[in-house]
């Protein structure tokens, strides 16, 4: 799933593309990937003849606003591809979900091979998504704030960073990446981390996200950005993928396992089970 490095990458590639543009004509609109109050049709002929004025982000949604006021939600699902490109002659791929054409030429398209992305229309965008937890990367996400979130908790660690209504934007590839950077087993208590192991842990997230982000996010499988083009992040991960490969910090295999009900990577070494384990001192990221 696109998490928050994708998202941004993709968000920043849309603005570029719509931000003072409108929308002429939706060529496409599958009626079940629409949620709300607004129905396809209802929808589809509302988003005509409105101009872009932003595209902003909040956690995995991204919100394309209309000068209007009003705006569209999109979220990418499991494997939703947003792209941006000319008009082509081809027949759409198979399981395009949404054709936008622009008064640009260009053409806003929404792919999602596996599972459905979702889209609805949102009458007063400012409001965006609710119930969500900080964005990991505004200055309102602090270690004092990360270890309030995580105080008293007894769910594992894991089970937290990925609860959206706790930190937006996480998702399983940075959460495993963050962990082991930060040498913090996923299984562990959140509430029992140490103020230092927050702390660790705080830097860590926010220095995983940005160099996700510089290489414009983490290519697995379906993820592309809106150019069609593969993320660069998959290179430098420490742990996610790479079971039975060995730790670049310690050389110890990588191992999987499972907590909160999903393949989780981890070092055994680095990232000790028992509580306080090793040295608490922070890993730092490729980049320093
Ligand atoms: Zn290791």
């Amino acid at each position: 799933m696109p998490e928050l490095p994708e998202v941004e990458t993709i968000r920043r590639d849309l603005a570029h593309a719509v931000v003072g543009r409108a929308i002429t004509a939706v060529e496409w609109l599958d009626a079940r990937i629409v949620r709300g109050d607004v129905e396809g049709a209802e929808l589809a002929a509302r988003m005509v003849g409105r101009q872009g004025a932003a595209v902003a982000r909040r956690g995995k949604f991204l919100v394309w606003r209309f000068t209007s006021g009003e705006g569209l939600l999109l979220h990418l699902g499991m494997s939703g591809r947003l792209t941006v490109g000319p008009r082509s002659d081809e027949a759409w791929p198979r399981h395009t979900h949404l054709v936008v054409a622009l008064s640009s030429g260009a053409v806003v398209r929404l792919v999602d091979p596996r599972r459905f992305g979702r889209v609805a229309w949102l009458a007063a965008p400012a409001a965006g998504p609710g119930g969500m937890g900080p964005e990991p990367l505004s200055p309102r996400f602090t270690a004092e704030s990360l270890g309030r979130i995580l105080a008293g908790r007894r769910a594992p660690i894991k089970a937290v960073l990925l609860d959206q209504r706790r930190v937006a934007g996480l998702g399983n590839i940075y959460v495993d990446e963050a962990l082991f950077r930060a040498r913090l087993h996923p299984a562990r208590p959140a509430g029992s981390l140490g103020a230092r192991e927050v702390g660790a842990l705080h830097r860590a997230i926010r220095r995983v996200l940005r160099d996700a982000l510089a290489d414009r996010g983490t290519t697995f499988m379906d993820y592309r950005d809106a150019h069609g083009q593969r993320g660069e992040h998959a290179a430098h991960l420490g742990v996610y993928g790479r079971a039975g490969q060995p730790c670049r910090r310690c050389g110890a295999p990588i191992v999987r396992v499972v907590v909160a009900a999903r393949g989780t990577h981890l070092c055994a070494r680095c990232q000790p089970a028992g509580a306080h384990g090793g040295s608490d001192t922070e890993v730092s990221g490729r980049r320093g």
